[in-house]
């Protein structure tokens, strides 16, 4: 059971993330903290963390968002949800401001991209097929074994929810990736792990897929110390990753490559592409934009025609 407490945001929302695989795009998050309670978290360790089974609800995003919309003469073009959190917890307060949110966006035209660990409801479907504006949806997803996302991301939905919403996504027209991040070494980047898990996507419709590793700051030890696969983690050596995003204890560049060019095999055989994380992957020459919010903003990238042609680009 999630404890919410509720605060008024204060100052502009619409703000730029620092992650290079993001750009200058706007991204809004609706809480600080997040009820799903992944073990390998990094934003427990930000300072507006509320803590453990504790979020805290920014509840008046929507006016902020609609007045900040309203008075800009040069619209964004797109808007990711969510860099610290996750847009689609199963909290119902979260789900309505969200709601409201995206629903203010893609009225004023305004693309919605989104990654998450949560469950999409069947209203967010129905209002992403209503809409002309672009809906980019990743679904992270490292593994069909429930007894992995149990340990490490306890609150977050079923193997078997994310799938659901993998198709309804793609049946309402959104452009939808998979995005296997953070892959734990041992455990969920190995073959038997992958095979079935890349099958199962390319059944419900997947094309693209993003790939990122686990990366271990300082005191998140001791709720790691139960996953399976990270005993050898305090082997592990200190990465720098690109400009903005710090650093992490990680494993080390030549097995990356080496599983990476592994997935990218597997992945080909079903007809998927890989894009793995520029940010978290800087010392990889292969790595490149992982695209966390859809493909770039460019008119022909839409998958839903020329309406957007004609919007700006993002500021
Ligand atoms: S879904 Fe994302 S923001 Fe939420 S706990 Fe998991 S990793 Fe953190």
């Amino acid at each position: 059971m999630v404890i919410v407490e509720r605060r008024k945001r204060k100052g502009p929302v619409l703000t730029p993330s620092s992650l290079p695989c993001l750009g200058k795009m706007p991204t809004i998050n609706i809480t600080e903290g997040c009820s799903h309670d992944c073990v390998y978290c990094y934003t427990q360790g930000y300072s507006g963390y509320p803590g453990a089974g504790r979020v805290t609800l920014l509840e008046n995003i929507p006016e902020l968002t609609e007045g900040e919309i309203g008075r800009k003469r040069r619209k964004p073009r797109r808007v990711y949800f969510s860099p610290s959190s996750d847009a689609f917890q199963p909290v119902p307060e979260v789900l309505d401001v969200t709601y409201r949110t995206m629903a203010i966006l893609l009225e004023h035209g305004v693309e919605v991209a989104f990654l998450t660990k949560g469950g999409v409801p069947e209203q967010f479907l129905q209002l992403f097929a209503d809409t002309r504006a672009g809906v980019f949806a990743q679904i992270g997803i490292t593994t069909l074994d429930e007894d992995i996302r149990r340990v490490t991301e306890p609150n977050a939905a079923s193997i078997m929810q994310r799938l659901e919403d993998i198709s309804g996504l793609v049946h309402s027209g959104a452009f939808v990736r998979a995005r296997l991040d953070p892959l734990i070494p041992g455990l969920t980047d190995t073959v038997e792990n992958l095979e079935p898990l890349l099958a199962e996507l390319q059944r419900r419709g997947i094309r693209s897929i993003a790939a990122s590793y686990l990366f271990l700051r300082p005191g998140f030890g001791q709720r790691l110390s139960h996953v399976p696969g990270l005993a050898n983690s305090t082997e592990w050596t200190w990465h720098r990753f690109a400009d903005g995003v710090g650093g992490g204890k990680m494993i080390d560049a030549d097995y990356r490559r080496e599983r990476f060019a592994r997935l990218a095999f597997l992945a080909a055989k079903h007809g998927i592409d890989v894009h793995t994380c520029a940010c978290k992957n800087p010392d990889l020459a292969e790595s490149k934009n992982c695209r966390i919010a859809g493909p770039p903003a460019e008119p022909s990238a839409h998958p839903k025609g020329p309406l957007f042609g004609c919007l700006e680009q993002a500021e």
